[in-house]
């Protein structure tokens, strides 16, 4: 109110979370053409979660055909009655099959909005991200069977829901891993909710294992700037990394500015070791 529009404003992005550019924004694609489009568009809500909406832009034209103004009109696709064929379709596309969280694709889709709003607002509210993975679930399998390893992990996935605000996500990365992402969080704030997780997985009863112990390990990493999706799981993975070579049933934090891992100084020593000592330089 009383500010000039501007494409930031809501920061737009198109249905896979990637930022609209100013081209792009339908606002001044009707401001140019003066014709009405409509767009499925998505934006971040103050609580975190990505909404995904009709967004209908209707140029406003005087007597003299001249364009006074432009009105967007944002209807929630959920709520709107849609066939449930494409409901369902789409709910799939985004569940894992075995445990019903949401999977990987999911995952990396609201990462990616949430990386780029962090990135085209730095005095955004930072956010953490949660890797963790089972302990030697190939035990698991291999002393109980597979389909009670595929109960562990339903059952592991129904305790992380629960656990955890709806604000945030619990997706299903791959096998016995699984990340959380929790919106407005920092660092510490974070370390507190991984370890709250950690200590609670050895309580929860599982069905067709009651008398073993099940732990994971913990990886944790806030927000920094310029991070991609790639950049914050890799830092996260290597703080799990970092737990399993140290005990495991352990939680681990990771920023970029930590003194490098002992996997990471041996890489670099491996690195040098590989690089041959009788390269010419390029000249200049
Ligand atoms: P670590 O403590 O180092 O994580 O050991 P781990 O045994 O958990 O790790 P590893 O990566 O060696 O084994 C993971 C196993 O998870 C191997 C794979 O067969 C099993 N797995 C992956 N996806 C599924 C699944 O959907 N269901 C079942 N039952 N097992 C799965
Ligand atoms: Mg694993
Ligand atoms: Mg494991």
């Amino acid at each position: 109110l009383g500010d000039p529009w501007s494409e930031k404003l809501l920061n737009y992005s198109d249905e896979l979370g990637e930022p609209l550019s100013q081209d792009l924004c339908p606002m001044n694609i009707v401001v140019k053409s003066k014709k009405a489009v409509t767009n499925t568009v998505r934006i971040q809500r103050a609580d975190g979660n990505v909404a995904e909406l009709e967004l209908q832009t209707i140029p406003l034209i005087d007597h003299h055909g001249r364009l006074q103004g432009v009105a967007e009109i944002f209807r929630d696709i959920h709520h709107r009655k849609i066939p449930s064929e494409y409901r369902e379709l789409k709910l799939a596309a985004s569940r894992d099959a075995l445990t019903s969280i949401a999977n990987r694709g999911e995952l990396e889709s609201q990462l990616r909005v949430m990386t780029n709003r962090n990135n085209s607002h730095p005095d955004a509210e930072p956010f953490s991200l949660i890797f963790l993975d089972v302990d030697f679930f190939k035990n698991i399998n291999d002393t109980f069977g597979h389909p009670t390893g595929d109960q562990v992990l339903i059952d592991v996935a129904r305790l992380l829901q629960h656990e955890t605000y709806s604000g945030e996500l619990v997706a299903r990365y791959g096998g016995e891993e699984f990340v959380i992402l929790c919106p407005a969080t920092e660092l510490d704030q974070a370390h507190r909710r991984a370890e709250r997780l950690r200590l609670a997985i050895p309580e929860a009863k599982i069905e067709g294992v009651p008398n073993y112990r099940i732990t994971a390990s913990f990886g944790v990493t806030e927000v920094e700037p310029g991070d991609t999706p790639e950049s914050i799981l890799k830092r996260a993975d290597e703080a799990l990394y970092t737990a399993k070579n140290t005990g495991r049933n352990r939680t681990v934090t990771r920023q970029s500015s930590d003194s490098p891992t002992p996997e990471q100084l041996a890489e670099e020593e491996a690195a040098r070791e590989s690089a041959d000592p009788g390269a010419i330089p390029p000249a200049g």
